[in-house]
């Protein structure tokens, strides 16, 4: 288990499918249609340029928000309400599979968001155990926010700090529900990155919530800080 595939939930913002300006429901719905289209090819490798080209084609009239960034194919259902890779080594026996893929093996397997990128090096989870149990519904759109996640590094000694405590920190989990009314973290690809710096608070906090949120959002934040200064001492 990783950022990507939790116990409960999955991510799979890297994937592209949130770079397609559609409904949730529909994006489902393509989730469930290339799934059934996967699987009628048998883990036939000899398949998957023909899938992949065919795909690319029926998918290329649904409008983007970036028109810079890759929407894969190759995702579909691993099982029911856990999207994921259809061609991961995991399920293909074969370390190279995602080679068929736009990015390539090399790129799939080695990316990782900021958030991921730090899990592996510390050797914990703190953040997306965090994530995944207070918001299981939206950890996909959550740990792969990048530009919240340079916020959130701001707080000192991040995630320790903030997510080791027995009950979640009301306040993180409120300016995370601040953040998620942010029309841009339906969109997260986990490319995305902060224009500001982090620590510029108020710059920050103008990129990240909406105009109405960001005085409530600041006040998270400082309650965060002055909780995790508090937490060192
Ligand atoms: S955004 Fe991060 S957690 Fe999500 S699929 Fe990509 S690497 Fe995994
Ligand atoms: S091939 Fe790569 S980009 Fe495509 S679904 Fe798999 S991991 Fe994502």
């Amino acid at each position: 288990m990783n950022a990507c595939q939790k116990n409960s939930v999955s991510c799979f913002a890297c994937c592209g499918l949130a770079n397609l300006d559609l409904p949730s429901d529909q994006k489902e719905a393509l989730l469930d249609h290339r799934t059934h289209e996967f699987e009628k090819l048998n883990m036939d490798f000899s398949r998957f340029p023909e899938y992949r080209q065919r795909r690319e084609k029926e998918e290329e009239a649904i409008p983007r928000h970036n028109s810079e960034t890759y929407v894969c194919p190759f995702l579909g259902y691993l099982e029911p309400r856990r999207p994921g890779c259809m061609i991961h080594p995991a399920r293909t026996g074969d370390p190279k599979s995602q080679n068929y893929s736009f990015y390539g093996a090399s790129i799939c397997l080695s990316y990782d968001c900021p958030a991921k990128d730090r899990e592996e090096e510390n050797g914990h989870s703190l953040y997306s155990d965090f994530l995944e149990s207070s918001f299981p519904e939206q950890y996909h759109r959550l740990i792969c926010d990048s530009e919240l996640y340079s916020l959130l590094e701001t707080i000192p000694d991040f995630p320790d700090s903030v997510c080791k405590a027995e009950k979640p920190v009301q306040w993180l989990i409120q300016l995370i529900k601040l953040r998620l009314k942010h029309p841009q973290s339906e969109k997260n690809t986990s490319f995305e990155r902060l224009m500001v710096r982090a620590t510029q608070q108020e710059a920050a906090v103008a990129a990240l919530f909406r105009p109405e949120d960001r005085e409530l959002a600041l006040t998270c934040l400082k309650e965060l800080m002055q909780l995790a200064n508090r937490t060192a001492h």
